[in-house]
């Protein structure tokens, strides 16, 4: 089945009305939405978890290549588009649910087995729906997701720049992360007012064996609590330790007193989370 429907008359047709609260910004490009797919390196017998089904065109272009597509969808008022666009795939099952609301058990009950997310993310809800698959113990093998160019850039940092942040941290821990593409707001419709990219994150589950993961967790969150506060006062406060104990910690693991969370790469997180255990 090909893949050049007409989405912008479908949605005329079925008078589908945006609803800008739920970050409804669709793609209708075919050649960038046959690029993201290609950028997930999804293949024949993958089975794909999509976030955000919207007019279904990213959909198709996901169906084209992998064995099965769960996408899942907040919006029931976009039925009667997809019921239009998704015409002829019958390796597609439309979940009416919200992600953000759904337990593990529940999101398994749906979808068993190793899967991976492609998406063009709603973005008043990327970081918590990128924390929600790297934190969970669902079998996410990777995911490529369009987000906002600063969220990009944050999940791809490095250490001791202004985009580090605790979710770059979040990330390293699980796997990497790499920008495939940089995407002009003008690809959307209707035109959100940031610039975009896709972000792939490949997941590695055995990067931080052996360690505290969830020790390293709560560091990582406390660290970039306050910024522009030393780590020791934000440790302190996150853990209920006094300065002194956090500041003793800190130079046991071989950083200096007053040294900030945003210098520390994941490694010295690791040296740092030895000290907390002992
Ligand atoms: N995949 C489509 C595309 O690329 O054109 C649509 C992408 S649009 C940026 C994001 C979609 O996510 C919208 O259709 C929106 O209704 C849906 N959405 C928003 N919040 C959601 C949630 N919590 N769970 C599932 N879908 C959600």
């Amino acid at each position: 089945m090909e893949n050049n429907i007409n989405l912008k008359d479908i949605i005329k047709g079925t008078n589908f009305r945006f609803n800008k609260a739920l970050g409804q910004n669709f793609i209708s490009d075919k050649n960038l939405l046959d690029a993201i797919v290609a950028d997930s390196g999804i293949v024949e017998g993958d089975t794909v978890v999509e976030i955000g089904t919207g007019g279904g065109t990213l959909t198709r272009s996901i169906a084209k290549v992998a064995k099965k597509v769960y996408s899942f969808e907040v919006d029931r008022n976009l039925e009667p588009v997809l019921a239009l666009s998704l015409q002829g795939l019958d390796n597609v099952e439309v979940v009416f649910k919200d992600v953000l609301r759904m337990k593990d058990a529940q999101f398994e009950e749906i979808v068993s087995g190793e899967f991976k997310v492609v998406a063009n993310l709603p973005y008043y809800i990327t970081t918590p729906l990128v924390m929600r698959f790297l934190e969970s113990n669902l079998k996410v093998k990777s995911l490529t997701v369009m987000v906002q160019k600063e969220v990009a850039d944050r999940l791809t940092a490095q250490p001791d720049t202004p985009d580090y942040a605790a979710i770059t941290l979040a990330v390293q821990m699980i796997g990497s992360a790499k920008i495939t593409r940089n995407v002009s707001r003008n690809m959307f419709y209707p035109a959100p007012n940031v610039d975009s990219a896709v972000v792939r994150i490949d997941i590695d589950r055995t990067k931080l064996a052996g360690e505290d993961v969830v020790l390293l967790r709560k560091l990582a969150r406390s660290a970039f609590m306050m910024r522009r506060k030393t780590l020791a006062n934000n440790l302190s406060q996150a853990f209920g330790i006094t300065k002194a104990e956090a500041t003793e910690k800190i130079v046991a693991a071989g950083f200096a007193e007053m040294v900030r969370g945003e210098v520390l790469s994941l490694d010295d997180y690791v040296k740092l989370s030895h000290e907390f255990k002992a």
